[in-house]
């Protein structure tokens, strides 16, 4: 089968046409053509010498997944479903605001680690996405957005917060986010690049050394009881392992904080004492916190809560210095939400209904 060069990231890409018995410059060149201009035709890469064009028309293609469906909310929040074969299916999410315009990008379809409150992983997980699929998302969002007034892109801000979780498919994503970062491909800065995770601290130490990028991590409890029930992947790494990896961490990082998103679980979760409770979890990480109300999903055992809770539960972060943001409302329209991201294409449908649920943002703090 042809070669997807969506696969490869600038070193990928070199060794490819060094294998082709082209030279280094030639593969820079391609990855702009593919990347920064959005091209899938070789023929009309026309700076490309004719002799390598008909080579790489034989044996190389640059196929993103296919896109199945493109629903914009009223509020320009826009959900991208793509088919990944097999039945499998992912969303991408973009979310333009002022100044800036953030995509939200799946990496695996389905996902293993369980948690309780969350629709994608109610799925069950079926497979990683390769590099291709992931950095396809971008590749055919940006294509299909255009540029803006001034020529400069739409997408300003990748989150890795869709579909799956990004340190589990650890290959994949980080040939993706290096595809993110290079200036010959999508050039994000690292402080606009953020990976969320669950908490695989193996993964956290691992990205720090090889691609250190913002960093979220899904806490959404203050002690490990409580944790070890919402999101059972801390009966491996329970919280002082992972405060100790987001030290760590923080010492590579482009942002002097980790951002902890917390999940609003009525009566489960977010009660003053829960967030006395964190105050003592995180002291002396630098963090931000970012709340989102729980997005409920028919079959779902838990409850919003009530926004003054959320309210009051915000107060008490930041009055003890804390940078707190409570994730926004909007395009009630789209169903792609937190936690509800579920491809669904075939007979790989997830098995709860499409919830009557506004949207929230994702963005990072
Ligand atoms: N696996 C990664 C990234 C994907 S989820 C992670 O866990 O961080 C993105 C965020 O949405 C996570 O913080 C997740 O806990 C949250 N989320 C999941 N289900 C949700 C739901 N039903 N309502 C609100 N947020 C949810």
């Amino acid at each position: 089968m042809a070669v997807n060069l969506l696969d490869f990231d600038a070193g990928g890409l070199a060794a490819y046409f060094a294998g082709l018995g082209e030279k280094p410059f030639r593969a820079r060149q391609t990855l702009r053509w593919i990347h920064r201009r959005g091209q899938d035709d070789f023929e009309a890469m026309t700076d490309v010498a004719k002799s390598l064009r008909e080579k790489l028309k034989a044996e190389a293609r640059i196929a993103p997944p296919a896109l199945v469906s493109d629903t914009s909310s009223g509020d320009g929040a826009r959900k991208f479903l793509f088919g990944l074969g097999g039945g499998d299916a992912v969303e991408a999410v973009f979310i333009p605001e002022d100044g800036r315009g953030t995509l939200c990008v799946s990496t695996q379809a389905g996902c293993a680690l369980d948690c309780a409150f969350c629709s994608t992983g109610k799925q069950g997980f079926s497979r990683n996405l390769t590099a291709a699929e992931i950095v396809g998302q971008l590749w055919r969002v940006n294509r299909t957005l255009g540029a803006g007034p001034g020529d400069e892109r739409k997408i300003s801000n990748v989150v890795l917060m869709g579909m799956g979780e990004p340190l589990a498919n650890f290959e994949n994503v980080l040939t993706a986010l290096r595809l993110m970062l290079d200036d010959n491909a999508y050039g994000l800065s690292r402080r606009r690049v953020t990976v969320s995770t669950c908490g695989l601290v193996p993964g956290m130490d691992r990205l720090r050394e090889e691609c250190p990028v913002a960093l979220a991590v899904s806490l959404h409890a203050p002690d490990d009881a409580l944790r070890d029930e919402l999101t059972p992947i801390n009966r491996k790494y329970p919280l002082r392992e992972l405060m100790a990896a987001c030290l760590r961490y923080l010492e590579r990082a482009p942002r002097d904080f980790v951002t902890f998103e917390y999940v609003m679980l009525d009566g489960v979760n977010d009660s003053e004492e829960h967030a006395r409770r964190l105050l003592r979890l995180t002291r002396g990480v630098p963090c931000k916190f970012n709340l989102i109300p729980f997005n409920p999903f028919p079959g779902s055992l838990f409850r919003r809560s009530p926004p003054p809770r959320v309210g009051r539960f915000a107060e008490i972060l930041m009055n003890a210095g804390i940078v707190t943001t409570t994730r926004k409302t909007r395009g009630g329209d789209i169903d792609a939400a937190c936690g509800q991201l579920a491809g669904r294409v075939e007979d790989k449908t997830r098995r709860f209904q499409r919830p009557a649920n506004p949207v929230y943002e994702m963005r990072p703090s």
